[in-house]
């Protein structure tokens, strides 16, 4: 079996993003690693900020330690903790992100396979760890990021994700258990996300529930060989 890192920019994309693959055991015995999580954001619990990082983080072991292996927190700050010259478009860089593309790509390089976000939204934290993954050559594998991906055509998607190609995972029958374990997301978790990641579902796999990831050529038969050997119902798309 390949040795696995699923990477998350903050806490809650991957359940967000690939939480019914994650589910459905396509990627088991991998480790996550989290990136920008000390945060002051909490959106849905008005919560002092000094606690926000600590419940945020207890929310993500509690989801992630049932899916995955091994949990790992890099600790740097997300944007409400930073100031960023990219956030609003300016020049310049921003040594945190540089950091975290560094810490991610280091720490990523000794898997087999990567599974990274494609940034769509392009939210900063997300890019620097989607470039991250770009210099490495271990097989990778992109998500998409909810909920930024409902705002985005097919086509705008696959233009970004060139050259990898669409690989849709039918995540209908733990779709539940995905909008549930969600929740456990409590600082941040709305039904404005909850209609978000169903609308997305629908839309990847129309009559069920998917979820899409992005696979490039040369990771392309590790893929199909992981759907195969996971019990996962899939459907794989080439074009
Ligand atoms: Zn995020």
């Amino acid at each position: 079996m390949l040795s696995t890192v699923l990477l998350s920019p903050h806490p809650d994309d991957l359940a967000l993003s690939i939480g019914g693959s994650m589910a459905l055991g396509l990627f088991n015995n991998s480790t996550a690693l989290v990136a920008f999580n000390v945060s002051r954001y909490s959106p849905r619990q008005l919560l002092p900020p000094s606690e926000v990082t600590a419940v945020r983080r207890a929310e993500d072991m509690r989801y992630l330690s049932r899916l995955v292996r091994n949990v790992i927190h890099l600790n740097l700050p997300d944007t409400t903790c930073r100031w960023s010259p990219n956030l609003k478009g300016g020049k310049g860089s921003d040594p945190v992100l540089e950091r975290g593309k560094k810490e991610v790509q280091d720490f990523a390089s000794k898997f087999q396979l990567i599974v990274a976000p494609l940034a769509l939204g392009g939210h900063s934290d997300h890019l620097a760890v989607r470039r991250a993954v770009q210099s490495i050559h271990s097989y990778v594998v992109f998500y998409e990021d909810l909920p930024y991906a409902t705002s985005y055509t097919y086509d705008q998607i696959r233009e970004l994700a060139k050259p990898a190609m669409p690989f849709v995972v039918d995540v209908t029958k733990v779709f539940e258990e995905k909008i549930r374990w969600l929740e456990l997301y409590s600082t941040q978790f709305t039904l404005q996300f909850k209609r978000a990641v169903m609308q997305h579902a629908k839309t990847v796999l129309p009559g069920r529930y998917g979820e899409r990831l992005w696979v490039p050529p040369e990771s392309w038969d590790h893929m199909s060989r992981i759907a195969r050997s996971s019990a996962s119902a899939t459907l794989s798309q080439l074009e």
